[in-house]
């Protein structure tokens, strides 16, 4: 069975976001970028189940600027076979990311698609939704534990306050949430080898589809200053605040 992993190019969940001074976004310049860190989770559960003879191939696709050829290397580096890049400057929302990956799976006939349930850039948790969709396969979103027998996988959910196992047919759409696993470090020998992996480049624009923003951004904003606390004289003048200002006693 192969594996379809999409991985998206984002700014480092280190980094210290700087909105633009216009407010129309999020500065850029001169920002370490790296893979999504759902998506590192996906590669390696795409590298489990091949280390564990389910699957033969796994094929991982970014759509982005020419740079996002690191993060295709980065996964080449974990463990995927091989890479495509969808190459565009242009900002591509989830419902233009679907429609190309669509057009990828029609092409490589994946058993399974792992996407990352969120970019952390966007935090939309759209586009395996979508994908799912558009392809009308079924779908396994926030994904803790999978499972792969024959044409079936059992995968335990993320739901709130608690879990849900659910079984599916392939071929199918999951997303990966953070207890699904740890993703390896890629090692120095296998960053070398990585480097004669095969990588192709597609421009977006050649497969004919409209990708086209649907939204348009209004503003954009820093999370508000968190106020300097204060200090109390005594534990009665505390119970008292925490009562009668806070209000939550
Ligand atoms: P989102 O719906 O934008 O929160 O993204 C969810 C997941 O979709 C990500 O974790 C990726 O697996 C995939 N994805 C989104 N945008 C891209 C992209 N430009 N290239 C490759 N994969 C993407």
């Amino acid at each position: 069975m192969k594996i379809l992993v999409p991985v998206k190019r984002v700014v480092d969940y280190n980094v210290k976001i700087r909105v633009k001074a216009d407010g129309s976004g999020v500065d850029l310049a001169n920002v370490k970028m790296s893979m999504n860190p759902f998506d590192e989770i996906s590669v390696e559960e795409a590298v489990r189940l091949k280390e564990a003879g389910i699957a033969t191939e796994i094929v991982v696709v970014s759509i982005g600027p020419q740079q996002a050829q690191e993060t295709l290397r980065t996964s080449l580096a974990m463990g995927a076979d091989r890479a495509l890049l969808i190459k565009t400057d242009e900002t591509v929302e989830p419902l233009g990311v679907a429609k190309l990956l669509k057009a990828v799976v029609d092409e490589e006939q994946p058993g399974l698609v792992i996407v990352g349930k969120q970019a952390i850039d966007d935090d939309s948790n759209q586009t395996g939704q979508m994908l799912a969709a558009l392809l009308g396969w079924p779908q396994a979103a926030f994904a803790s534990k999978i499972e792969v027998e024959g044409d079936e996988a059992t995968i335990t959910r993320e739901i709130d306050g608690g879990s849900q196992t659910i079984k599916v047919t392939l071929p199918a759409v999951m997303t990966a949430d953070l207890r699904l696993n740890e993703p390896r470090y890629a090692s120095l020998p296998n960053i070398m080898k990585a480097k004669k992996k095969p990588l192709d480049t597609k421009e977006a624009a050649d497969y004919g589809l409209d990708i086209a923003p649907r939204l348009e951004v209004l503003s954009t904003a820093e999370p508000a200053a968190r106020k300097a606390g204060i200090k109390v004289e005594t534990v009665a003048e505390l119970v008292d605040k925490l009562k009668n200002e806070a209000g939550v006693l």
